[in-house]
């Protein structure tokens, strides 16, 4: 996770792990201060364990993710959002949960400020020699003229966008490439660099630049002759076409320009973009609550994907395990004392779009969510619980988890993800918790055109839905409720301390005003 910690977000491209990834070890600084904290119960001292081996059994022995997983990848294919294939995905999962009787069965509907479309993209290399070049277009961005266009090769530093931008005007008809040149900017540079990106896409607009080689904010595509798509802003269009390389052809571009030879490229990308806000729905089901129906348990993974290929592992995986999990608890024939929702986010690759609705929608019932459990790393084998920040959970957790030697270990820690949908719930105050996976070939299939059923281990998926069945399950159920969402300020301090505020601000996703800041610094009639 910490590699791919912003695996299926709009900003994983540009921004260093480091940034992202705000989990921490629990040191006595920072040890937890809930009450019950102090010894919390084991599932077999709190009464759930005999639901849990149910969950546990039915789990292991219904292939119903793997199953389901394949009819998405294979038979509806890519889920753009906003797309008919994603409508298509909406339609499918609402019919899944009421096939397995789950209640409430509905899709939530919000806006995304455009549609996209991809077309094609090809490129040439037309000197110093001739060949052909391979690119795709990254998602959300424009086309070149009909029939594409030819122009030098222009190299652009990442590392020093503002003096780039200088030089703008020497773009027009020209290709550019973004490329790190020198020591890559740290911590607040760094993020800089990343904001001042989307002003040279729209400059290279403006100026007439024929194309953008460089999706990846500089760095080379990973993986062998492999694209990776994504969006490049929040819920953001740019009108300059910008593709993704594959790294051989681009290292190819590199010693040319260390040789100091002009490089001249014939690129045609067509892509269309709807003029205006299209339509995208989470999809939303529950299993009620026996006892408090009105405290929820959120369950979830994204319904959309990009479109290289099917988007098995991103995020067809949490879709998956989620309906698994649903079917899993379902079978087992018990019923929480808390309301699980299980729902399918689309919108999270422009930005975590749907779960931001969500939690716009719900905000009348957030003080009533206990968490929200997500699962969005891959194909591979979920070894840990990140907490959302949530330290004070650390101590019940565990408790739960050592009960799960059966499946490995699982660890806990605070860590706090930004990269898929624990974020809005976060910044909430509720806690995010997202389920951390071993997926070392995540790299390879992420955003790009393998990202197949192939690629997915039953024995792994089905293993990582039950975890997720009996997760939801065992905190739907335990006596206590495990956690309510924490004051503004808490979250702030939490963020702060995390470092997470310098990015959140800069992304507009801050929602805390001045909250936050050391006492010191913090001005006259501040809130507390
Ligand atoms: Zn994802």
């Amino acid at each position: 996770m910490r590699k791919m910690i912003f695996a299926s977000a709009a900003l994983v491209l540009l921004l260093s792990a480091s940034v992202w990834a705000g989990s921490g070890p629990v040191t006595p600084a920072n040890a937890p201060e809930v009450s019950a904290a102090a010894n919390p119960a084991s599932p077999a001292e709190d009464g759930t364990m005999p639901a849990l081996a149910a969950i546990a059994g039915h789990g292991m022995m219904t292939t119903e993710s793997y199953d389901d997983l394949r009819e998405l990848s294979d038979y509806i294919g890519a889920r753009l959002s906003g797309s008919p294939e994603a409508a298509k995905a909406v339609e499918w999962g609402m019919a899944k949960m009421k096939a397995m009787g789950l209640e409430n069965v509905h899709a939530e509907k919000w806006q995304l400020s455009r549609g996209w479309t991809r077309g094609y993209a090809t490129a040439e290399l037309t000197a110093p020699l001739h060949r052909r070049l391979i690119v795709d277009a990254m998602g959300w961005v424009g086309s070149t003229q009909s029939g594409g266009a030819e122009g030098e090769l222009v190299a652009v530093n990442m590392n020093d966008l503002d003096g780039e931008l200088k030089k703008a005007d020497s773009w027009a008809g020209k290709v550019l490439i973004i490329l790190r040149k020198g020591p890559t900017p740290q911590g607040p540079a760094a993020m800089a660099g990343f904001f001042k990106f989307g002003d040279v896409l729209k400059k290279a607009y403006a100026v007439h630049a024929i194309a953008v080689i460089g999706g990846q904010g500089g760095q080379p595509a990973i993986g062998m002759h492999l694209t990776h798509t994504g969006a490049l802003g929040f819920d953001m269009y740019y009108d300059i076409p910008v593709v993704s390389m594959v790294n051989e052809d681009q290292k190819q571009l590199e010693r040319y320009m260390d040789d100091g030879k002009t490089i001249r490229i014939k690129i045609d990308v067509q892509n269309k973009a709807t003029s205006g806000p299209v339509e995208s729905a989470n999809v939303v089901g529950e299993i009620r609550g026996t006892e408090h129906p009105e405290q929820v348990i959120v369950v979830g993974g994204h319904l959309d994907s990009w479109d290289l290929a099917s988007g098995t592992t991103d995020n067809g995986c949490g879709v998956s395990t989620t309906l698994g999990a649903a079917k899993a608890i379902k079978l087992s024939g018990f019923k929480p004392k808390r309301t699980i929702r299980f729902v399918l986010f689309t919108g999270e690759e422009q930005g975590l779009l749907g779960s931001i609705a969500y939690t716009k929608m719900h905000k009348d019932e957030l003080p009533n969510h206990v968490a929200a459990l997500i699962l969005d790393n891959g194909q591979g084998a979920v070894v840990k619980l990140n907490m959302g920040g949530r330290d004070d959970l650390i101590p019940a957790m565990k408790k739960f988890t050592e009960s799960l030697k059966a499946f490995g270990d699982l660890g806990v820690d605070d860590g706090v993800v930004f990269g898929t949908d624990t974020g809005p719930f976060t910044l909430a105050g509720v806690p995010g918790i997202n389920m951390d996976q071993d997926s070392p070939e995540y790299k390879y299939t992420h955003h790009s055109a393998v990202d197949t059923f192939d690629k997915v281990d039953p024995a792994i998926l089905i293993r990582d839905s039950t975890i997720m069945a009996m997760t939801a399950f065992w905190m739907a159920d335990r006596p206590e409720r495990l956690a309510s969402p924490w004051p503004a300020e808490k979250t702030a301090k939490m963020l702060t301390d995390k470092h997470n505020d310098v990015f959140l601000k800069a992304l507009g996703l801050w929602p805390f005003g001045d909250l936050g800041k050391p006492a010191e610094t913090k001005p006259e009639g501040a809130k507390n």
